[in-house]
């Protein structure tokens, strides 16, 4: 046991009561000069950074990821060659819900990743899925508001969510993805993470390959049904977070094998589909998967705030070896995420022990801004004959990038002969579900209409998913019009609190 201490106020005074206010005596006003009682007024009312606009509800843990298999003809990045072991930060989230919302809603989970390499500070904005809703940031933003919240009551509105996804059919695919069984995870343990993107590598040769990484989870993949999944939601509101906190807590730690789908660089201009498009996966029989590594999580945050409410997440943290592909919603975040944390966090979010790459230097020219403790020395501009730092390209690594040419333009990707919307998500109700599955699948969108959506939402609805499956469109065609017949309106106007406000009116 520690000896006791005495409290002090931020500025390391003692301080004469953890207890009593500054009073004219005791019955009388309190003091303005009270300079104990006003500080932790005003540190209290500062507490909260902005929550993240998604991914608001989360939690993490430390471990380490270690190369097992040799892979450097594709990629020269250290963390990557065999035998590196690399400290890694791992943070989990649902998409939609705010930072107090049940871990057990339906929905993504984020899947993100900060490999604190010798080379700098690595990271991968994942999902435990591994395709997305959109493919141009352009419509980021509409399709995360239409997951949020009404502008009129504050509630969330599955009519919104419906009425944006059938109207964007590019997300047939990842909408197929979350309706399923895996749209919740029993635990974060029991689910896969995907980098979703496609990434470039070069190796020390500048070879280049267009990538995506896989990360199995040793754990199995295992999920709620929707019945479970609201029981828990009821039960405990953390289910996720604490199931990871108190394995880890416990010497249970979890794992993740990592495998890469490689492709050779020139194979992407030919390829029957775009292979940047963020709606699409790669099958594996096409491009199979690669083992390279094992991520493994053994160390709980101390302190959830600054180690994982302010840790900052960004594909631009990318390192020698590794590059951006011309995947546009993977552009846009490169802009993006950076941006988001200079607001939640401050100019100087990278100062953040969380945030600062923990094995490899810092010699950058960035300079002042709010809460800087660690600046530049003289010389502060580059170039300079006073022995600053200066850039290296044979340091930095090969050129990461692709040739490009072309007016500028507002437009689809270049269409090819199986760029459709439809088709992978019929491939996964077909060939990847079994009946079970398929019947959980129907109940799962079936739910989630019924007496939510309102025309002519429900409408296309029904023919989004006879564009999916004919088979699997009439049967939620069949479902919602049976159910609808027998449900007493006055009773589910009372228990569906997803139902639209429109209809309440009607
Ligand atoms: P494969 O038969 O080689 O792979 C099927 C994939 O589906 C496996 O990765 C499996 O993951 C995953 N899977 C199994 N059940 C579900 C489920 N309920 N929800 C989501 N994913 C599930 O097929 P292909 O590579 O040819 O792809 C066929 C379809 O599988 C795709 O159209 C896509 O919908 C889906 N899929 C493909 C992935 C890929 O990267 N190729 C990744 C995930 C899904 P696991 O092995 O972990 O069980």
């Amino acid at each position: 046991m520690s000896e006791a201490q005495f409290t002090t106020d931020d500025a390391g005074i003692p301080v004469p009561s953890d207890e009593h206010s500054l009073t004219v005596g005791p019955d009388g006003p309190i003091l303005l000069h009270d300079a104990y009682l006003i500080e932790k007024m005003a540190q209290f009312n500062r507490e909260r950074v902005p929550e993240r606009q998604p991914h608001a509800k989360g939690g993490g843990a430390f471990g380490e990821f270690e190369t097992t298999e040799d892979l450097s003809a594709y990629t020269c990045a250290d963390v990557f060659q065999p035998g590196v072991k690399t400290e890694v930060l791992a943070r989990f989230s649902t998409v939609a819900g705010e930072r107090g919302s049940p871990d057990t809603w339906r929905d993504p989970r984020g899947f993100a990743l900060k490999f604190y390499t010798r080379e700098g500070n690595f990271d991968m904005v994942g999902n435990n899925t591994p395709v997305f809703f959109v493919r141009d940031p352009m419509k980021f933003q509409d399709f995360i508001r239409s997951q949020k919240r009404r502008a009129d009551n504050n509630l969330r509105d599955h009519d919104m969510q419906w009425d944006f996804w059938t109207l964007s059919p590019e997300s047939a695919h990842q909408v197929t993805w979350l309706m399923g069984d895996r749209g919740v995870p029993r635990t974060w343990r029991h689910m896969n993470g995907y980098s979703s993107h496609t990434y470039l590598w070069n190796n020390a040769a500048g070879d280049r390959f267009w990538v995506k990484y896989h990360f199995k989870t040793d754990q199995g993949v295992e999920f709620f049904t929707q019945d479970e999944a609201d029981q828990m939601a009821a039960i405990d509101t953390d289910y996720h977070t604490r199931d990871l906190f108190e394995h880890i807590a416990d010497g249970a730690f979890p794992s993740w094998t990592l495998h890469m789908q490689i492709m050779p660089f020139e194979d992407a201009k030919t390829y029957r589909f775009n292979p940047f498009d963020l709606t699409k996966v790669w099958p594996h029989a096409d491009y199979p998967l690669r083992r390279l590594g094992r991520l493994t999580l053994n160390r709980n945050p101390v302190d959830y705030h600054t180690e994982i409410e302010q840790s900052a997440f960004e594909p631009s943290n990318s390192v020698r070896g590794t590059g951006p592909s011309p995947d546009k919603m993977l552009l846009g975040r490169w802009f993006s995420y950076p941006d988001a944390h200079r607001h939640r966090i401050g100019a100087n979010y990278k100062l953040l022990p969380v945030n600062s790459p923990h094995a490899a230097p810092v010699h950058s020219y960035s300079k002042d801004g709010a809460m800087r403790y660690t600046n530049v020395t003289d010389p502060v501009y580059v170039p300079n004959s006073k022995g600053g730092p200066h850039a290296d390209p044979s340091v930095s690594g090969p050129p990461v990038g692709w040739h490009t040419d072309g007016e500028m333009v507002r437009t689809a990707y270049t269409l090819r002969a199986e760029d459709d919307d439809w088709g992978q998500a019929g491939t996964m109700v077909r060939e990847v579900l079994d009946d079970a599955a398929r019947t959980r699948l129907v109940d799962n969108i079936a739910g989630h209409l019924l007496n939510a959506v309102t025309e002519p939402v429900l409408v296309r609805a029904f023919e989004y998913w006879r564009n999916v499956d004919a088979e699997i469109g009439r049967r939620v065609e069949e479902t919602v019009r049976a159910k609808q017949n027998e449900t007493d309106p006055k009773a589910e106007k009372q228990s569906n609190p997803a139902r639209s406000s429109a209809q309440r009116k009607a």
